[in-house]
């Protein structure tokens, strides 16, 4: 089986942009006014789905509760279904527009464990099709990839049959 999740990229990835003014990324896409800017593709009652800037795949998807929490424990049982329901809508449409083979969903507690933004839970939802480990990594460190992001993020929110 040839394995495409590193999660030890996404620490490096993510540092990056935490690191900055050292404010949350996430937080800071909820609070403004710019989603289409800031890539947020959903926000729901309790949480929000954000294009990974840093994809390692097209389509990869963080998915977060609005409020900045950092365990799982921290998270009511209305923001731990949401966030389900959230995963589940997100696979579904881009199941609907990117027609992937498989997908990688996963969750990093803690920096020892790839976590690059510790402080703010967010699931990845990375789309998978055969072969695809193949030209990734040649792909992934294009700007190719972060000029189509925003034509993604218009096809997904066009695509929504949720969508306001
Ligand atoms: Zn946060």
């Amino acid at each position: 089986m040839d394995v495409l999740w590193a999660p030890w990229r996404m620490q490096y990835i993510v540092q990056c942009r935490d690191e900055g003014d050292g404010e949350c990324f996430i937080c800071a896409a909820v609070r403004a006014d710019k989603d289409r800017d800031n890539l947020l593709l959903r926000r729901t009652r309790h949480s929000c789905v954000i294009l990974n800037k840093f994809p390692y795949n097209n389509g990869h998807l963080l998915i977060a509760p609005l409020q900045h929490k950092a365990e799982l424990h921290d998270l009511s049982d209305e923001e731990t279904l949401d966030i389900m329901h959230t995963l589940q809508a997100m696979v579904e449409l881009l199941r609907t527009t990117l027609s992937p083979h498989g997908f990688n969903i996963g969750l990093n507690l803690g920096r020892v464990a790839g976590a690059g933004l510790p402080g703010h839970l967010h699931w990845h939802v990375v789309p998978r099709w055969q072969g695809d480990t193949n030209f990734m990594p040649v792909v992934a460190d294009t700007k190719v990839i972060s000029q189509s992001l925003l034509a993604l993020y218009d096809l997904l929110s066009g695509a929504d049959p949720t969508e306001k």
